[in-house]
């Protein structure tokens, strides 16, 4: 890639900023830390922090200024319209079938043992769970030493989610909201050096029933917050008195704001990063993958093509990253080379035609 950059386009690539720190460079643009602190949220959309992030990250709020897609019906439609299309095209799903093992056979896939004791047999598989589950064990012993094990000081942000049917007042809530707290830099250097959850961490409330307008409903209304909190899932669990604290340090916080959430402990299903690291095997409740920290992280993320002949990878733990929209693209991206290495699509050489256009 550098190569072909050119002395120009490296000028370019370093203007994009991956040398230094997405709060920093913030800083270049905004004299006041509000807006600072407004913008370096854009780490978290990768579970990062906006002191350790490059600046890179800066494009988001770029790309965000074209629009935002919402999906009719809910983000679960993506994935009920990819099984009816797999559906159509031949595809058998398995639901709640636990794979336990990636078999090999001479140092190559050979097949899926599922928890049922079922095997199947095949030559290539494509693994979209967390990566590091691959490198844990998780999936059978032969491809721990393949595969590295994700180090606490590598894993993105976890969180502590509530998902409610609530009445609120008191704040015009919009779609998305954010509630600050104060002290944002302590929250980071909690979760990502001290390892633990800030005392005062933020709040992220979407209100999925409204649009942007700020008007307010009378009735109940779906209401999820989302509070930062460290990817400690594989230690035990924090005990109930800990835990009510801390949550009513979290609602304090908006209640300052002016936002005030009725919902009944039966109308409230809490999340944890040790419910997140069980239904995500290997990922320590962290929710995006590795961190984007430095300005390596990018290349230091598994690609669609592993060292196991036969063995694909895709997820929000590979590349290009975290998200929906970003774990779709590495989905096409396994299909695609599992599709080159059966033979089935052809690139062509490249070649330089006269007039000096360079194509693939
Ligand atoms: C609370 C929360 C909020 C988020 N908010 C956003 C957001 O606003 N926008 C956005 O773009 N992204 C968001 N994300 C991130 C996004 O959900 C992920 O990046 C994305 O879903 C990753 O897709 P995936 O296919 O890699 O993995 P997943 O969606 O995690 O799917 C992998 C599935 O594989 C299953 N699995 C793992 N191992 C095995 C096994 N051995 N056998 C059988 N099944 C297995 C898992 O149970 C899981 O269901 C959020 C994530 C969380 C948790």
């Amino acid at each position: 890639m550098v190569s072909d950059l050119g002395p120009r386009g490296l000028a370019t690539l370093a203007g994009l900023g991956p040398f230094a720190s997405l709060w920093r460079q913030l800083g270049q643009h905004f004299h006041d830390a509000r807006l600072q602190q407004l913008f370096g949220r854009y780490a978290t959309y990768c579970g990062s922090s906006p002191w350790s992030a490059p600046a890179t990250l800066m494009l988001v709020a770029q790309v965000e200024m074209d629009g935002v897609w919402s999906v009719t019906g809910g983000m679960h439609q993506i994935a009920k319209a990819m099984a009816e299309l797999g559906e159509r095209n031949g595809v058998q799903a398995r639901y709640n079938t636990r794979c336990e093992k990636i078999t090999l056979h001479g140092g190559r896939v050979s097949g899926v043992q599922l928890a049922s004791g079922e095997l199947i047999e095949t030559d290539h598989v494509v693994f979209n769970g967390d990566v590091a589950a691959l490198g844990a064990g998780l999936l059978g012993d032969a491809l721990r030493r393949p595969f590295p094990t994700r180090p606490v000081a590598k894993r993105s942000l976890s969180a502590v989610t509530y998902a409610m049917h609530a009445r609120t007042q008191g704040f015009p809530l919009v779609r998305h909201n954010v509630f600050f707290n104060r002290d944002y830099q302590r929250e980071f250097e909690d979760i990502f050096h001290r390892h633990q959850r800030p005392s005062e961490g933020t709040v992220y409330v979407c209100a999925q029933d409204r649009q942007d307008d700020g008007l307010g409903h009378e009735k109940a209304e779906r209401i999820l917050c989302l509070i930062n909190a460290p990817a400690n899932g594989d230690e035990p669990a924090p005990n109930e008195s800990e835990i009510t604290e801390w949550e009513k340090n979290a609602f304090e916080m908006m209640r300052r704001c002016g936002l005030e959430i009725e919902a009944s402990s039966a109308q409230s299903v809490r999340t944890l990063p040790q419910d997140f690291a069980s239904r995500f095997p290997g990922s320590s409740g962290a929710l995006y993958g590795q961190a984007t920290h430095g300005w390596l992280s990018a290349f230091d993320r598994p690609s669609a093509r592993s060292k196991i002949p036969g063995l694909y990878l895709a997820g929000g733990s590979v590349h290009p990253g975290p998200g929906v929209p970003m774990a779709a693209m590495s989905g096409r991206l396994a299909a695609a080379t599992l599709m080159a290495d059966l033979g089935l699509i052809h690139r062509s050489r490249r070649v330089v035609i006269s007039g000096g256009t360079s194509m693939r």
